[in-house]
């Protein structure tokens, strides 16, 4: 097996109602057809490699206003053929986790950290997922979720800014900022892992049920950036108050 995902695996039922495009229902129509014109522009990136071999760019599918977001870590062979993220095998578990939890893929966000498929699926170049996050990135302002769930090694690294592997920090909520953003990150192992291995799917399914209390929580706000010193304009000694 190339990774943690279910390339090459032969989809033996397609997923219901998988949306391609954003959902209108509720979304104010400027930051859809934001989303929408990112997702157009990102339809031509050549900014690696991977742009030679793909059928097209998976840019992310599901409700353009989504609080929980979920990055996985690449389209397979399904993916780059059909242009949706997680419609194999992987996908097929992703979606009775989330009806698990009273949820469907059309309501919350799907993405992966690359965009594009990687050659024989091979796991992710350093120098691929550092061209490619902006794209990600640019996602996560736009749609604005309050929990972003990772799934797997490649999107926990990249969003925590941590080296910490999954069987570390599985099921360990993390305040982080990601842009101008608090979001809340959720790291879970990749679907396509616990497919496989029994004792992993329990600990998915377990922290997969934590889902709705921490979509539940309070968004914390974004942290106030260190102000810099030069910028921090002076303040009048209390006394003076007193002269206006
Ligand atoms: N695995 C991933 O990480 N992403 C997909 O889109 C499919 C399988």
């Amino acid at each position: 097996m190339a990774g943690p995902r279910d390339r090459d695996q032969p989809l033996t039922t397609r997923p219901g109602g998988v949306v391609h495009s954003p959902s209108v229902s509720a979304v104010p129509v400027e930051h859809l057809d934001e989303l929408q014109a990112y997702a157009q522009a990102v339809a031509g990136c050549t900014r690696c490699r991977l742009a030679q071999g793909r059928t097209q760019v998976v840019f992310g599918s599901g409700s353009a206003h989504a609080d929980l977001m979920f990055v996985g870590e690449a389209p397979g062979f399904h993916e780059d053929r059909q242009g949706v993220p997680f419609v194999g095998q992987a996908g097929k578990l992703l979606e009775q986790l989330l009806a698990g939890i009273g949820l469907s893929r059309q309501e919350v966000y799907i993405a992966n950290v690359l965009k594009c498929r990687p050659p024989g699926n091979r796991d992710p170049q350093p120098d691929e997922i550092e061209a490619c996050e902006s794209h990600l990135f640019r996602q996560i302002e736009l749609i604005e979720p309050t929990v972003v769930a990772t799934l797997g090694n490649f999107a926990t690294k990249l969003l925590s800014g941590r080296p910490l592997g999954i069987t570390r920090v599985h099921g360990q909520e993390q305040q982080t900022t990601i842009g101008s953003r608090s979001v809340l990150l959720y790291p879970l192992y990749h679907p396509a892992a616990a497919l496989y291995t029994p004792a992993m799917l329990k600990v998915l399914e377990s922290d997969f049920a934590r889902l709705p209390e921490l979509l539940g929580r309070m968004p914390e706000p974004a942290a106030a950036p260190e102000p810099e010193l030069a910028l921090v304009a002076p303040q009048p000694p209390a006394e003076q108050l007193g002269l206006f």
